[in-house]
């Protein structure tokens, strides 16, 4: 019996090779990928909802391979265990910057958000990092977002908050991104170093009709209200969606509503869609 539970772990089952070489592949595909300089950004607007104007481009990886394109949910995690993140992370940033910089230099108000990941605030020295590329892309360090998730403050390391303390002495600022997924997300947010807090599309989408009353939705606005933060809602699709958040004085607003993410080429039809949603 002894022999037989030792060999059960020495078994390999055919679908597990099949997995182990496809993840392989697709590791070395994304990897022959950013050698290649074929990641890609689209952007997608965000509203402020009491300029009606887009004040912000959110820059998204996109990886087209083989005529089809592979989801950020699959390559940005593969990314993530590889440190391959560090480098794609850094192209998306310097795409944004300079397919953006000349919508930022036109006014000042106006910002390019970036998603981060965990492992690239691991680095020492990512905010150098940041701010060569925006100096040499001719973009303010204030006109720049960092997106970040909650569960990179997890085990936050000084060296993590150095690096967000020192793009935000900069003046850039940090999004909480996917906010209210984190089971602690309303009890810590005073303690985190975050400007904004992105409400996640899952809690937009309860919105229905409008005429429900949704007082998680409500809470989340007004306890980050009350912390001095502003609020992005993300994953708009409706107008009703819409109308409700601007009636519960959500800051600014991002989904399908008002733009598909974009390639930078097609901006000034993304703008102008934006705006008049
Ligand atoms: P995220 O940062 O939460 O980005 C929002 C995602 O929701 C994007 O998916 C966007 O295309 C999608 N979205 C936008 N509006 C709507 C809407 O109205 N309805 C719905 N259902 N979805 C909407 P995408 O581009 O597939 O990216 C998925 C995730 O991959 C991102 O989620 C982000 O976590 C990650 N990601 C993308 N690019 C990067 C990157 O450059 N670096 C890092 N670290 N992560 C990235
Ligand atoms: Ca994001
Ligand atoms: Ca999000
Ligand atoms: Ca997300």
């Amino acid at each position: 019996a002894k022999a037989a539970g030792k060999n059960r772990f020495l078994r390999f089952h055919p679908d597990m090779m099949t997995a182990l070489v496809q993840r392989t592949h697709m590791e070395a595909g994304l990897q022959l990928a950013v050698a290649r300089g074929e990641i890609t950004v689209d952007f997608q607007p965000i509203v402020s909802h009491r300029m009606g104007q887009v004040v912000t481009f959110e820059a998204l990886a996109r990886w087209d391979r083989d005529g089809g394109r592979v989801p950020p949910s699959v390559f940005i995690p593969l990314a993530e265990r590889t440190g391959l993140i560090n480098e794609i992370g850094a192209e998306v940033m310097a795409l944004g910057m300079v397919q953006l910089a000349p919508w930022l230099n036109e006014d000042p108000s106006r910002s390019l958000a970036v998603n981060v990941s965990g492992v690239q605030l691991q680095e020492p020295l990512f905010a150098q990092t940041v701010l060569q590329l925006a100096e040499a892309s001719g973009v303010a360090a204030y006109q720049l977002v960092l997106e970040v998730t909650e569960s990179v403050f997890f085990d936050a390391d000084c060296s993590l908050i150095k690096q967000l303390s020192t793009l935000r002495e900069e003046g850039a600022r940090v999004a909480l991104d996917d906010f209210g997924t984190g089971y602690s997300s309303l009890g810590r947010l005073q303690d985190l170093p975050v400007d904004t807090v992105k409400i996640d599309k899952t809690f937009i989408s309860m919105v229905r009709t409008g005429s429900e009353r949704l007082p998680i939705l409500s809470s989340m606005i007004n306890m980050a209200h009350s912390l001095g933060l502003t609020v992005t809602a993300e994953g708009v699709e409706t107008a009703a969606q819409a109308d409700y958040l601007a009636a519960l004085e959500c800051d600014s607003l991002q989904g399908y509503l008002f733009s598909l993410p974009q390639p930078g080429r097609r901006m000034e039809k993304a703008l102008q869609q934006a705006e008049e949603a």
